[in-house]
């Protein structure tokens, strides 16, 4: 199954990427936690990123596209992959057909989380990732188990330094102006299919299965 999770940031695709990628034994694949994997370690491409990231700009497509491919060329994303992040521009999406057309491949479907601009900056300001293993929570709709630490690895949990408000304002300007447009692209494919995100997620989550169930067999 090849599949890309659409949406804002704050949407919940991080979160429904877990619950995805464990549900179809995919490899969940994140630019957004590749860049901050990088980051942390100070590696030359994250120190490039963090010019970006920390500024909620995009990374310039010719540097993305190509960690991509690179991971996409993984022995693990034989039988299919989940990407979540990417595509985020027009340029993207079409770099990502075109290397899947050369092995005679297509995305299975474009997933849109769909989630109201109202909700999105509460679940921002209040998200809380953990820097070793990615999982999201959020203070208020999906508290760690013990405070500050994260259920799965028990390291301390922490705010990521670009969901403050007024970063999280300049990336909702930036999703509007280069990322929305992909609705239509991938409409236009006839592979968009949209979720309510909305809602508990699990029961989101109940949806996301019910929309893969009728496109990837
Ligand atoms: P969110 O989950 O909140 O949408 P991500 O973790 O996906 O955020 O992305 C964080 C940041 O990483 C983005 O603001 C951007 O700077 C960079 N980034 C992630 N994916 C891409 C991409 N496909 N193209 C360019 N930049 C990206
Ligand atoms: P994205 O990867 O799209 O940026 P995340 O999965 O990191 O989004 O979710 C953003 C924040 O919203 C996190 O704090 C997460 O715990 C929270 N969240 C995710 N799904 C829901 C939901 N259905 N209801 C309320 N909060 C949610
Ligand atoms: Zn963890």
């Amino acid at each position: 199954m090849k599949i890309i999770l659409l949406g804002p940031p704050g949407a919940g695709k991080g979160t429904q990427a877990k619950f995805i990628s464990e549900e179809y034994s995919i490899p969940h694949i994140s630019t957004g936690d590749i860049f901050r994997k990088n980051i942390s370690e100070k590696t030359p491409l994250g120190v490039e990123a963090k010019k970006y990231l920390d500024n909620g700009q995009l990374v310039p497509d010719e540097v993305t596209i190509n960690i991509v491919k690179d991971r996409l060329g993984k022995d693990d994303c034989k039988e299919g992959f989940l990407l979540d992040g990417f595509p985020r521009t027009v340029n993207q999406a079409e770099a990502l057909d075109l290397f899947l057309n050369n092995k005679g491949q297509k995305i299975d479907t474009a997933l849109l989380i769909d989630v109201p601009k109202e909700l999105i900056l509460e679940r921002m300001t209040g998200r809380r990732v953990c820097p070793s293993c990615g999982a999201s929570y959020h203070v208020k709709f999906n508290p760690t188990k013990v405070e500050g630490k994260c259920d799965v690895c028990h390291s301390d949990v922490i705010q990521r330094k670009d969901d403050t408000e007024s970063t999280v304002k300049d990336r909702l300007d930036v999703y509007d102006e280069q990322t929305q447009p992909l609705i239509g692209y991938y409409k236009k494919q006839k592979a968009l299919s949209i979720v309510d995100g909305t809602g508990e997620i699990n029961e989101v989550f109940q949806r996301v299965k019910e929309s893969l169930k009728s496109i990837c067999k």
